[in-house]
């Protein structure tokens, strides 16, 4: 770490989770900081205090178990001195494997560190413009101010902002029953290899469906999102609202079975739902059009009664919420520096991650790598193969059809046995057991197994090396 003060001083914008971790990278490493946060002057509708890290919703930042990404991705960010984690952990509050926190004992420390730190100038004033010539980490988070937002838009172009948030289902392939569903172009009409697949319904089958659709609780909208709501919602209506609008409204919308021929049956289904590949590997697919504002566990229940997922895996439910979030792969690289301005970094829940901790990371990466910039280090960026890498990765990978925000799951990683990652990982496991076992043909489990202890093995790699 540096000991000397770099002459530099870095803006930061935004006071939120990844503001406040790219500023204390910046700061331990000896590089002055402007901190702005706009808060109380303008409101996010959201925010309820004048707290830097204040944690919106949940005071839980996830599962905190080695097997599962999100606490994967923990381990990850305290080995790389995450100071948002270790305060969380400071101000843990017992919730079982998750790790929840006292939310105001959190926020007020951070904002005591921060506000008092001799290297940080606090700046308590809405930015309407990126400083020129200056090195800037943005990390005005998905309730960017609206008069930010059309500097964002007049610096990246329009057609790298989105702004509403409204993410259908995304579900395991594997855990698709493909007795009861078939592959073909999206109306057939199309060119492609049969890219779609396709889950039929019968008459009574659909009925029966949009009966519960009907029935199944919804989420409240809270009033700041009402708002946003009529802005938005006319080009993403939930599945719940078309349905009400008429028995037969899904089958002339997301769920028309237009061009398409039941292979099985030797007609055209009555109604169909379409999954659509959502990563590279195939592994993840997300239901089309499907866009929702039901509760988690009604998704659950009505989504079950599509014939061909009945025991689908959701790796996320559908949500909509008003979310701001920049089409990062056109942007930015894996540095988290704006390509075409490397003197801007972007951090946070904008670059199109998701969740406390993923919005932490990418924070703590812009402030880490601007800080390398500065004391003439090559910037770095963590493997794929780890979870904080495989993010990073998502986000800034250019050939995304529909690039939508995405949380730390193990759906990222390229675990098909194509790409040997299965067979190496033999070695990775006898490294953390200090065993030799054969467990490539072995359960879910040791599969999940394999590909800890793989992510493991690269960023311990990668954190040698820095
Ligand atoms: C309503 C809502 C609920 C959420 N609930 C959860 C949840 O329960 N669990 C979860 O894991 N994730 C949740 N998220 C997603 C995400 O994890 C959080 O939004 C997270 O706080 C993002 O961190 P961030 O640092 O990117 O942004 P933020 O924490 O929002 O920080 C951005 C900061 O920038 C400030 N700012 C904005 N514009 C300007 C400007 N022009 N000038 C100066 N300051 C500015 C804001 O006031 C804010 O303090 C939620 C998101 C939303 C919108």
């Amino acid at each position: 770490m540096a000991k000397k003060t770099v002459s530099h001083i870095v803006n930061v914008i935004g006071g939120g989770l990844a503001g406040s971790e790219a500023a204390y990278q910046l700061i331990r490493r000896g590089i002055r900081v402007k901190l702005y946060e706009m808060r109380p002057l303008v409101e996010t509708g959201a925010h309820r205090t004048q707290l830097l890290s204040e944690l919106v919703c949940s005071n839980s930042m996830g599962s905190n178990l080695p097997d599962r990404a999100s606490g994967l991705l923990k381990e990850e960010l305290r080995a790389m001195n995450s100071y948002i984690l270790d305060s969380a952990y400071k101000y843990r509050v017992p919730a079982g494997q998750a790790l929840a926190v006292d939310r105001d004992a959190f926020s007020r420390e951070i904002t005591r560190f921060i506000k008092t730190h001799t290297m940080v100038e606090y700046i308590n004033e809405e930015v309407t413009k990126i400083p020129e010539d200056e090195i800037s980490v943005i990390a005005t988070g998905p309730l960017t101010s609206p008069t930010f937002v059309k500097t964002l838009i007049s610096t990246f172009g329009a057609e790298t902002l989105s702004f509403f948030d409204a993410i259908a289902p995304l579900l395991k392939a594997d855990s698709v029953d493909m007795t009861k569903a078939f592959k073909a172009n999206r109306y057939d009409d199309e060119n492609g290899g049969g890219d779609y697949i396709n889950c039929p319904l019968s008459k009574v089958e659909y009925q029966n469906f949009v009966q519960e659709l009907l029935k199944a609780e919804k989420i409240p909208l809270p009033a700041f999102e009402k708002d946003a709501k009529k802005m938005f919602f006319s080009a993403c209506q939930p599945v719940e609202e078309i349905a009400a609008s008429g028995l037969d409204s899904l089958r002339f919308g997301p769920m028309k079975p237009t061009g398409l021929t039941d292979p099985v049956e030797q007609r055209r289904p009555y109604a169909i739902v379409q999954l659509r590949q959502d990563n590279l590997l195939g592994s993840l697919f997300n239901m089309v059009g499907f866009q929702t504002n039901l509760k988690f566990s009604e998704q659950k229940r009505v989504f079950s009664m599509i014939p061909a997922l009945a025991n689908a895996e959701f790796i996320r439910y559908g949500q909509m919420h008003r979310n701001i979030f920049l089409q990062s792969p056109l942007i930015l690289n894996e540095f988290m520096q704006v390509k075409k301005h490397p003197n801007i970094f972007i951090g946070g829940q904008i670059t199109g991650v998701e969740g406390y901790c993923e919005s932490t990371g990418t924070g703590l990466l812009a402030g880490l790598n601007v800080s390398r910039l500065l004391l003439d280090k090559p910037m770095i960026s963590p493997p794929p193969e780890s979870i904080l890498g495989a993010l990073i990765k998502y986000i800034t990978f250019p050939g995304h059809k529909h690039f939508t925000p995405m949380n730390a799951n193990f759906g990222l990683f390229d675990t098909s046995a194509e790409s040997g990652k299965l067979m190496r990982s033999v070695t990775a496991v006898e490294d953390e057991k200090g065993e030799k076992s054969n467990v490539v043909k072995n359960s879910k489990a040791d599969r999940k197994a394999i590909i800890v202890a793989i992510a493991r093995k690269a960023f311990r790699e990668f954190m040698s090396k820095i």
